[in-house]
């Protein structure tokens, strides 16, 4: 199973204004979706794709601009979970005459290859998109229409997609998978009358487009010079839209589902006060920086000091960098080891610090001995998400049960000797995890339209009973 967790751009101006710098701003917030690589493509023309973050091209943004000038024009920044981070599987892929971007996962990805003739998949030379982008062509050929093709794809494909696609006849669609596993937004801006589909609105807000409302589960957008058309190629009504987006993956400014991100964490953790009220705490700090809000909802619910214990070096190389969506742990240590405490903020103090998530306690452990170090007489850590048990493969980077913190390697385990075991790895005095239903509870959606099945094992929205694997099994390394 081949996993692509990225961020997705489609632009259409219907005043013909050229929108290739606003799809590299679009990509720029979208930055905290995937750090390896970035691209664009635009009808007619071999897509343009640079390795690292958007804004290390910025020289280049001018001359880009001008070459690449377009009123239609897709982008993708990728966060590899599979094969290596090098240019060619960068996308956006081209297929014949349509370029396709993709964040998501296809989990079937050699049964679909079998279905494309002449398509060979091994995990260290392929890409699920590409697998994908080739059968919905043939399909297309097939059957004549984008609509038409998806709605046969979607009963072959099993797994989480936000697609864009551009096509040489000068047309931007956007797809979502029926479950909405992966968010996606429709916005649009009136001063040049343009519209904007992305992976999330934080993308809207950098172009200065309105956000219109989600993209809906099953459906498919189509923006062109006849301006936007939609259609649904599923009817299915249920939805499996992933939590951890909700904690962790997302922009804090951006809105899905009727939510804002950071109001969401903020609720979260005042939930999570209730839960765990940790009254003789001195102070409560964040895990810099998606557990900010949650910390100061917690603190806030509880009449406790909020601090920042913990800073982020933005100075050095991988500083700023998100570590979780590294695809090296080595560079994963190496962020981690840039998150540097306050000693006068920590010294002598019971510190309650909180975290978003605790996937493989790699920057938990660095964490609490960084804090440790820096004088903490106590140190509680309080995660906002569940315990992280199974792989996920509908599009995040936990492709293998034997990485997690949680891994038992089968032992028969309850919850609470499940937490004893991962407090004790990391080092922390208390740990308490956070639980689907308050989490649903504090985002305000019904706990059975989110997706929490990297914590409850259950696989049915994704309709598969997964034989797990290692890591090198998955990733082809
Ligand atoms: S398994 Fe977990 S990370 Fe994956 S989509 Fe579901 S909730 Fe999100």
């Amino acid at each position: 199973m081949v996993k692509e967790n990225c961020g997705v751009v489609g632009i259409f101006s219907l005043s013909g204004t050229n929108v290739v710098p606003m799809v590299i701003d679009a990509l720029r917030a979208l930055q905290h979706r995937g750090q390896e690589a970035w691209g664009l493509a635009i009808p007619n023309k071999t897509p343009l794709k640079k390795l690292g973050l958007v804004s290390a091209s910025s020289s280049e943004f001018k001359k880009i601009s001008e070459e690449y000038s377009s009123s239609a024009v897709i982008g993708h920044v990728r966060y590899s979970t599979i094969g290596k981070s090098n240019l060619e599987n960068a996308q956006p892929l081209k297929v014949k005459d349509l370029c396709i971007a993709h964040n998501g996962t296809i989990a079937n990805v050699q049964e679909l290859a079998n279905m494309v003739g002449g398509c060979s998949f091994t995990p260290q030379n392929a890409s699920d998109t590409l697998v994908a982008a080739q059968r919905l062509v043939s399909l297309i050929s097939e059957k004549g229409q984008m609509g038409k093709a998806l709605s046969i794809l979607k009963n072959e494909m099993v797994g989480s997609y936000c697609f864009t696609f551009i096509s040489d006849d000068n047309a931007v669609y956007a797809a979502r998978d029926p479950k909405g596993f992966r968010p996606m937004v429709l916005g649009h801006k009136e001063s040049d009358d343009t519209y904007v589909v992305a992976s999330e609105s934080s993308a809207l807000s950098a172009v200065g487009a309105k956000l219109q409302r989600d993209v809906r589960p099953g459906e498919l957008i189509k923006l062109s010079s006849d301006g936007l058309k939609t259609e649904m190629f599923s009817e299915d009504n249920s939805r499996a839209h992933c939590s951890f987006e909700f904690t962790y993956f997302a922009h804090p400014s951006s809105n899905m589902e009727g939510a804002n991100i950071y109001i969401s964490r903020k609720k979260i953790g005042q939930f999570l006060a209730k839960k765990f009220p940790i009254r003789d705490a001195d102070l409560v700090i964040p895990v810099p920086d998606s557990a900010r809000p949650a910390a100061l909802g917690y603190a806030q619910e509880l009449g406790v000091l909020f601090d920042e214990g913990l800073l982020k070096d933005r100075y050095s190389k991988k500083g700023p960098l998100r570590s979780f969506i590294e695809p090296h742990q080595s560079d994963r240590i190496e962020i981690n080891r840039w998150i540097i405490p306050i000693r006068e903020i920590i010294e002598g103090k019971h510190v309650v610090v909180i975290d978003d998530s605790l996937v493989r306690g790699t920057s938990s452990k660095a964490i609490i001995k960084a804090l440790r170090r820096a004088g903490a007489k106590k140190i509680s850590m309080l995660i906002t998400y569940p315990p992280i048990k199974f792989p996920c493969y509908a599009g995040i980077d936990f492709p293998s049960q034997d990485e997690l913190a949680t891994f038992t390697n089968r032992k028969e385990m309850t919850d609470e000797e499940l937490t004893e075991m991962v407090r004790k790895s990391i080092g922390a005095d208390f740990l308490g995890y956070n639980d689907a239903e308050n989490l649903a509870a504090a985002v305000g959606m019904p706990m059975d339209s989110m997706c929490f099945t990297c914590s409850s094992g259950n696989y049915d929205s994704l309709g598969i009973a997964p034989d797990f694997k290692t890591r090198l099994e998955m990733k082809g390394e």
